[in-house]
């Protein structure tokens, strides 16, 4: 889970790069990083906690330039806030190269060890690394693919790169004249394409381009590698995969409701889940409520295919980080009441109907429950706009393991009672497929154990 912003062709690029990747702060809150290049050389600053609070303008004075990369990141294996956030940089025979991720790659372990086999030296425990110390190992250039004469050099190292690592991986490089920007072939993660005057733009989400004011263009596709240089921008497609996976999680949770990513409109996706868990149940209530944020798109489209009122039940308070990244179950709970606070004014005495995107651990459902009771609500029904949770992500999204799924351990009537529901219902897979539409190009394996691709040796989980 993270999020991955790039420019190329502007004055001031790390400015861009700063508010780019600031409108992505939703995909990873551990830590910011930006790299720039004048052409002469790469510099970076990386720092831990959120974009606004940790970077200053010194940092940016110190580095700026014509094209930038910057990443937020959620929590990946190993340190969590220090030597492996991003943009991670090596010297390599193109000399200093910074590059983003957001992903995870299935053959990290097996690849580092043959790596390390041959001498390789890493410095970091985090899978991203591979991208840049593969750029050395070797050259592939696949049948067909013709290549502009500016990109001689440096692509082969790139298409070697993505013929040896498995897995998800929307990424920018930064090289000290161009941006590369690569999808895995099975386009498990998003990234799109804007333009702002003559800068070209990458971002994990439209929504980063908003803020500068810049036009969505158009997404980079699965197994597309577009270089952005001074003569202009090329597109590749080296490796085709027959079989797509982009991640549903995008559309269920993970990505903001404004965002468009995977040729949707997430609000839009968003609201039919909600519309089409209204139409599979046949409860009616006096009032439903979201939970926020993450339940209030899918909350429009249920109230407003049963007609009923929405009400803002609960009020959140934004001051506060969400409530996944708490190491223990007792400080995870702690954390959703600092966020979450009922609203008696519209609940006494009311038959609710409560809206949320997932229930993973089944955390917040027990927690919101127990809320909306105490604050005088008669009846507490919850809904849930996705399926049940059955299975780890292995793709990028941090789920927790199998054995933490609340879905894994306990029967419909049992996560009931255990949350404290008087009735509890998800949105059925079948449903969840019919909002996109082309449902086998996507991957839905935390909704359905259909993995998309094996894991090689232990799994590098995030956390
Ligand atoms: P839980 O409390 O473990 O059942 O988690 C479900 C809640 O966390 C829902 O309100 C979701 O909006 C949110 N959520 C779901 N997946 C994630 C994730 N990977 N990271 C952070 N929050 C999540």
């Amino acid at each position: 889970m993270c999020g991955v912003f790039g420019v190329f062709g502007v004055d001031y690029a790390e400015r861009y790069a700063f508010y780019g990747i600031y409108a992505l702060q939703h995909r990873g809150q551990e830590s910011v990083g930006i790299a720039v290049s004048d052409f002469e050389t790469i510099r970076e600053v990386k720092k831990v906690g959120l974009v606004l609070e940790a970077i200053r303008r010194e940092d940016l004075e110190k580095i700026s330039g014509y094209s930038a990369i910057a990443h937020v990141r959620y929590s990946t294996a190993g340190d969590p806030g220090g030597i492996n956030s991003q943009p991670l940089l090596r010297n390599t025979r193109f000399g200093r190269v910074a590059v983003v991720h957001n992903g995870n790659l299935v053959n990290y372990l097996p690849l580092r060890a043959e790596l390390e086999h041959k001498g390789v030296n890493f410095m970091h425990t985090s899978d991203t690394e591979l991208f840049l110390a593969l750029l050395d190992d070797g050259e592939l250039i696949p049948d067909g693919i013709d290549l502009h004469p500016s990109d001689e050099r440096i692509l082969p190292g790139v298409f070697y790169t993505m013929s040896r690592v498995k897995g998800a991986y929307s990424l920018i490089y930064l090289f000290k004249d161009r941006l590369v920007a690569v999808r895995d072939p099975m386009g498990f993660r998003p990234l799109l394409m804007g333009r702002f005057k003559d800068a070209v733009l990458f971002a994990s989400e439209s929504c980063a381009f908003d803020i500068l004011q810049a036009e969505l263009w158009r997404e980079v596709k699965p197994g597309e590698v577009v270089v952005v240089d001074s003569q202009g921008i090329r597109s590749y497609f080296p490796f085709k995969s027959q079989r797509k996976a982009m991640c549903i999680f995008e559309l269920v949770y993970f990505s903001k409701p404004e965002s468009f990513v995977f040729e949707n409109w997430v609000y839009k996706a968003r609201k039919r889940m909600g519309e089409l868990l209204a139409y599979e149940d046949d409860l009616v209530m006096d009032i439903v409520v979201p939970v926020p944020d993450s339940g209030l798109v899918p909350a429009i489209g249920y109230a407003q295919a049963k007609g009923l009122p929405l009400e803002l039940g609960i009020i959140r308070n934004h001051y506060v980080g969400r409530s996944f990244i708490e190491p223990t179950q007792e400080l995870r709970d702690i954390k959703v009441l600092m966020k979450l606070n009922p609203n008696k004014a519209v609940l006494e005495g009311k038959k609710v109907v409560v809206i949320d995107d997932s229930l993973v651990r089944g955390t917040t459902s027990k927690k919101i429950v127990g809320m909306l009771k105490r604050a005088g609500a008669k009846e507490v029904h919850m809904r849930i706009s996705s399926p049940p949770v059955i299975g780890p992500c292995y793709y990028g999204i941090d789920t927790p393991t199998r054995d933490e799924l609340i879905a894994n351990r306990m029967e419909l009537e049992d996560i009931r009672k255990f949350i404290g529901a008087d009735s509890l219902k998800y949105l059925s897979l079948e449903s969840l497929r019919t909002v996109v539409d082309s449902p086998q190009d996507f991957c839905d394996a935390c909704f359905s154990n259909n993995y998309p691709l094996e894991v090689e040796g232990t799994a590098l989980r995030i956390r």
